[in-house]
């Protein structure tokens, strides 16, 4: 497992990893499905280029 991944969870019931990100993702207006609790969110990352 990459450190520097991290899991991107379902803001809506954070049990779900939708994805990994890595510090220089960059995702806009990305629209997943959570298997979950199976609803559609919009992603929107900005690369955290300060760290
Ligand atoms: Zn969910």
């Amino acid at each position: 497992m990459d450190a520097n991944r991290r899991r991107y969870r379902c803001p809506l019931c954070g049990k779900q990893t939708l994805f990994f990100l890595r510090p220089d993702t960059e995702v806009r207006n990305l629209p997943v499905k959570c298997k979950t609790c199976g609803k559609e969110v919009v992603v929107n990352i900005s690369p955290s280029l300060s760290h």
